[in-house]
């Protein structure tokens, strides 16, 4: 059963607004009109069926024919902090990846050893492919990007989480069982320079626990969608359908 084309907007009531870039998709390259159904998201994690009732020359007008909450997300908080990385696309790749393996927080971090810098402009793209990936493999919400300009920043963003993991590809093993995870977990991993011994003591003090990934250096990228996967299957958001 083919699947309907989904866009996120704001202010779903009855009837519903599309505009903007989701107009232009809708009509120009989906070339839907009136009469088709599609499914519309306004990042509630609430899912309406809606039908296209009226095509403009900048938005089209939707009536909201049913509603229904969406079963998508991961049931367990897991958030990826990463090092800001040089390749813009290597940042896209991890940003979509985290979003298909579910983290509903993604934070991009500078560090001691990380010489890339990010831009209002970078950050919305990121922020972009986070809602194009969170369409396309069928989740209800997509997580936001967010920038801090320091990694203490990051990982006090992250105090909340039950399990804090930091990838520290000079520890000699890892502090935490990771095969039986239970409970929210921060995720965070350095970006191409890695971290310094000062930093990984920062986020011991801060309640992380030192990960080891094995005796091979992972690429950033990597390291952020094997611990990340890791950490989905012993949570067991990444098997069964639950
Ligand atoms: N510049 C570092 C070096 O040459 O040793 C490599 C950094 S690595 C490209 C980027 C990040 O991936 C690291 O900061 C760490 O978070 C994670 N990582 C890579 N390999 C790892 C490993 N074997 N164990 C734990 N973390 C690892």
């Amino acid at each position: 059963m083919a699947t309907l084309k989904r866009f996120f907007v704001d202010n779903i009531g009855d009837t519903c607004i599309l505009s903007g870039e989701e107009f232009e998709h809708a009509k120009n390259v989906l070339r839907l009109g009136v009469g088709d159904e599609v499914e519309l998201l306004d990042n509630s994690g609430k899912r309406y069926v809606a039908v296209i009732c009226d095509v403009q020359k900048r938005q089209m007008t939707l009536n909201v024919l049913s509603v229904f909450q969406g079963d998508k997300e991961a049931t367990t908080k897991v958030a990826l902090a990463f090092g800001y990385l040089k390749n813009a696309d290597k940042n896209e790749f991890i940003v979509q990846k985290g979003v298909e393996l579910g983290v509903q927080k993604l934070v991009a971090f500078s560090s001691q050893y990380a010489s890339a810098y990010m831009s209002d402009n970078k950050l919305e793209r990121l922020n972009k492919v986070s809602k194009e990936s969170a369409k396309q493999c069928l989740r209800d919400i997509y997580p936001a990007v967010t920038y801090a300009d320091t990694l203490e920043k990051a990982l006090d963003d992250l105090g909340e989480y039950e399990n804090k993991l930091f990838a520290c590809e000079f520890a000699e093993n890892s502090e935490v069982d990771l095969s039986s995870l239970q409970g929210s977990t921060a995720i965070v991993v350095g970006s191409e320079g890695g971290f310094s011994k000062e930093e990984a003591e920062i986020a011991k003090a801060k309640g992380f626990a030192l990960v080891s990934l094995g005796k091979r250096i992972l690429r950033a990228e990597t390291a952020c969608v094997a611990l990340t996967s890791v950490v989905m299957y012993s949570l067991g958001e990444l098997g069964d359908k639950r």
